[in-house]
């Protein structure tokens, strides 16, 4: 089969989360498979131009029909560890991807809506003709709507979608003007509650939900999100939409990529380690502790990665530094802020803290010590309020870092409690969960895992080498993926 990915990341190159290792891991996982890939993305300006190879001019003059004119794009193509990837470049004077960042402009809605815009027209004039268009996340909902409604009248009938959601909560909200930019004109036919309009807010288009209506099918990043997506309040608004639609929606549960994600091949590691070798985790642990200039002591490490979000359970991560250096343990946190007042206010604790030699917080985003803190921490929390899949629990589970999270998403179907578990024996367990909100669920599950470190030491070691066993890579999920795009391409 021949698939073309539409996304606004491709780790390692663009990545602010998750959807960017997906991308990259799915996409290399199907061409294993023997199928052909292709990766259509914006050309930032600040993506790591490090990570791409033979980086060249594709396509010269494409014009892309914008509010009536045109916008004159360049389409470079180069290799991101082996994935072929082509980055659209406009030559206008709106920068839309000049902006040294990937998202959080006040105009990331007309960016994202004109890149869209650009891959189907590229795809158009460069006569590329894929079986299956994958588009993911609100940033390329359009993708479905103008090919259904646009350019399968030029030549693109044959062209199936799939459209991924990885997390409902951002959902791409535009006026009307989005319209005559696309060239989507019938405002009347389009601005309705059957296509674009938002359930809730009705003067704003919602791009999700037109990804949703338009696709040939949905899904989201595992199966119990989507059941919570359907039956719980976690779609943000979009359930009554999700209902309709429901013979056409379902979960697949996210998976890593092995070559990425392996402790015993990381390079950004200095002491390689597996199962066997588990007792070479304590020098990575010695390495971290020297590069965050850590207390050097036989404290446990617990750590938090990720994006300094509300999503994420910030109060609960706050918390959960407090309460693990009173418990006895040492913290480390890597995170990037997503708003002005979460990033002052770890910046605060930043400093309030400096002086403390068993925490360390790292308010920025780096891939390299990210590696460095999975396989140096004992433990990984993850105490988010909704998580669609997560990937930090399914990275620490391989690097034997012992997870203790929130039971909500995809959560719930990889973290199985070492004391409390109705579905798995002992010995199939990997972690610790606790499912209220508050500061106490929380805290009794960490207690729970440092007493374990302490008192029974030998146990703690058992219980991360089961999550060590588990296989979270993208075998099983790849062919879910490709089972859809099969049954949509023959329907
Ligand atoms: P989300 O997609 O909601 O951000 P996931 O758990 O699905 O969360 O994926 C997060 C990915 O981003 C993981 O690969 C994690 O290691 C990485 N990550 C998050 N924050 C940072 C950071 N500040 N520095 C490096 N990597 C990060």
């Amino acid at each position: 089969m021949y698939i073309v990915q539409i996304a606004s990341e491709c780790a390692p190159v663009i990545k602010a989360g998750g959807l960017g290792d997906v991308v990259y891991g799915l996409s290399r996982e199907l061409e294993a498979r023997g199928h052909s890939i292709e990766i259509i993305l914006p050309k930032y300006n600040n993506m790591r131009y490090d990570h791409i190879w033979g980086l060249h001019d594709a396509y010269q003059d494409l014009c892309v029909p914008w509010y009536g004119d045109r916008i004159h794009c360049s389409v470079f193509c180069g290799w991101v560890h082996g994935r072929l990837c082509f980055f659209i470049e406009p030559h206008s004077e709106d920068f839309y991807f000049d902006r040294g960042t990937y998202y959080g402009c006040d105009d990331d809605p007309l960016r994202f809506a004109f890149f869209s815009k650009a891959a189907l027209e590229f795809l158009l004039k460069s006569n590329k003709r894929p079986d299956v268009i994958h588009c993911h996340d609100w940033q390329t909902g359009l993708v479905p709507v103008m090919l259904y409604e646009m350019y399968q009248h030029h030549g693109m009938e044959h062209q199936r979608v799939l459209y991924t959601i990885h997390n409902f909560k951002h959902q791409g909200f535009a006026g009307t003007e989005i319209l005559w930019a696309t060239g989507l004109n019938r405002e009347a036919y389009y601005f309705h509650y059957d296509r674009l309009r938002d359930n809730f807010n009705p003067f704003s288009l919602n791009f999700m939900k037109g990804g949703i209506v338009y696709a040939n099918h949905v899904n989201t990043v595992s199966p119990h999100h989507a059941w919570e997506a359907m039956h719980e309040d976690c779609s943000f608004g979009l359930g009554h939409t999700l209902h309709l639609k429901g013979f056409k929606f379902s979960g697949i549960l996210n998976g890593i990529d092995p070559k990425i994600w392996n402790p015993e091949t990381d390079d950004h590691i200095p002491s390689p380690y597996s199962s066997a070798t588990f007792e070479d985790k304590t020098l990575n642990q010695k390495a971290l502790r020297e590069k965050l200039l850590l207390r050097v002591c036989d404290k446990p490490i617990v750590a938090f990665i990720g994006r300094l979000d509300d999503q994420k359970g910030m109060h609960l991560v706050h918390h959960a530094m407090y309460h693990a250096l009173n418990r006895g343990a040492q913290f480390v946190l890597l995170g990037s802020a997503t708003d002005r007042q979460t990033n002052d206010w770890f910046w605060h604790e930043k400093h309030f803290l400096n002086d403390n030699p068993d925490i360390h917080l790292e308010l920025s985003f780096n891939e390299e010590l990210a590696h460095l803190i999975y396989a140096g921490a004992n433990m990984m929390v993850v105490p988010s309020k909704f998580e669609p899949c997560g990937l930090t629990q399914l990275i620490s589970l391989r690097y034997g870092t012992v997870p203790v999270v929130r039971g909500v998403g995809g959560l719930v179907s990889t973290v199985f409690d070492w004391d409390y578990d109705n579905e798995h024996p002992r010995e199939e367990r990997t972690g610790f969960v606790f499912y209220d909100t508050d500061q106490y669920a929380m805290e009794s599950a960490l207690n729970r895992a440092i007493d374990l470190y302490y008192n029974e030491p030998q146990l703690f070691q058992q219980l991360a080498l089961q999550g060590m066993q588990y296989d979270y890579s993208w075998k099983n999920s790849g062919e879910e993926y490709i089972a859809i795009y099969d049954r949509i391409r023959h329907r």
